[in-house]
């Protein structure tokens, strides 16, 4: 696995004007024409939301990000596959890597998991190389996923007598020769084997967490497993995001959770809350992202913004990509100067 950030083009800047603390947009759009090819329509919405000019860098070594949280239904999969083809429509080249028996992020991105697919289960299990099972997403350009069947339910137990059975994705990941900015890992509602062998291959976790009753239950025990593979197989490994989702503006519960878990952690959490939306939960019915099934909708902008900030998290990026806003300032003085005295 490498990164090409020094070929790579700039990103794209999703977001006009002034950021708020988080995007508030309720204005749905109804679902794309059907005579539009759905991944020009998606390309079209970052580009209208681009400031002119300015671009928003890759990292320069591939992040691996693994999508964490043993608590089912938070909202793993669906930030998952919508962050990861909000990167990919930023410029970026990302791989998500199905962790999951239930398949639901290969269904998400249309991406075929019958049991005869090549599978993320024959690489961790059968030592198949990753580039093997790694396929196109359609639609969107740099989007590409290694799928999950439902073998993989089998693989928590085959993996217990396998050598290195905590490390086998790393290694496979590491042996992967295509250049990559990111690589996101869905993983099951469960701390066994699966999750360890993507917190052994990442060395940041990315915890959605939904705005509900009891939403920071079970999120110590999920700490003190990143604390021990930290301690023991991957001394990288830290929490680096923490996303809300599923948040509704409307309710006083969702802004108690969100002020309860920003006062826990706040460096780790993101300004822009992914909102409760009916767009973002149709989507993998049609096995799409919200990105290309309504990508004006408030769902596909906010995922947009989250990528965004993700991207400029990383201290490297952040500093050239305000070095470049600088340059560019910069010349638009200058050539507004210039204009003046002629
Ligand atoms: P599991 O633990 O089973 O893997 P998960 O954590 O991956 O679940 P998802 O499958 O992403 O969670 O989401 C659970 C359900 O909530 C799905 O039906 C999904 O469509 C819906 N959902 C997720 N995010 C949103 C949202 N922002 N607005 C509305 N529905 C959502
Ligand atoms: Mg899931």
């Amino acid at each position: 696995m490498r990164s090409d950030a020094n070929t790579a083009g700039p990103m794209t800047d999703p977001v006009p004007g002034p950021r708020s603390e988080s995007v508030d947009v309720s204005r749905e759009t109804p679902p794309p024409m059907d005579d539009t090819p759905i991944g020009r329509a998606a390309q079209q919405a970052v580009e209208a939301m681009n400031r002119a000019g300015e671009g928003l860098p890759r990292p320069e070594q591939t992040r691996v990000m693994v999508v964490a949280n043993q608590k089912g239904g938070v909202g793993k999969t669906t930030t998952t596959v919508n962050l990861a083809a909000s990167l990919a429509l930023h410029g970026a080249r990302v791989l998500v890597i199905d962790l999951d028996p239930q398949g639901n992020a290969s269904t998400a991105l249309g991406v075929d998991h019958h049991s005869e697919v090549p599978s993320i289960y024959d690489v961790l299990v059968e030592s198949m190389p990753l580039a093997d099972v790694v396929k196109p997403v359609p639609d969107v350009e740099g989007l590409f996923c290694a799928p999950a069947t439902i073998d993989l339910a089998g693989a928590e137990i085959e993996l217990v007598s396998l050598v290195a059975r905590e490390s086998r994705l790393q290694r496979a990941l590491t042996a992967y020769e295509q250049p990559l900015d990111y690589v996101l890992i869905d993983c099951p509602p469960s701390l066994g084997l699966l999750t360890v062998n993507a917190l052994v291959a990442g060395a940041e976790v990315l915890i959605p967490i939904q705005c509900e009753y009891y939403a920071l239950e079970g999120l110590g025990q999920l700490l003190r497993n990143v604390d021990l593979v930290k301690g023991h197989l991957n001394t990288n490994l830290h929490v680096s995001t923490i996303i809300l989702t599923m948040y509704d503006g409307r309710t006083r519960l969702a802004s108690q959770v969100a002020d309860e878990v920003r006062s826990h952690f706040s460096a780790e959490v993101l300004r822009t809350n992914i909102p409760r939306s009916v767009r973002i939960s149709e989507a993998p019915s049609y096995g799409q992202t919200v990105l290309t099934y309504d990508p004006g909708s408030s769902g596909s902008l906010s995922y947009l913004e989250a990528a965004r900030e993700i991207a400029l998290r990383d201290p490297n990026v952040q500093q050239r990509h305000e070095q470049s806003v600088q340059q560019l300032q910069q010349q638009q003085q200058n050539s507004t100067m210039s204009e003046g005295t002629q």
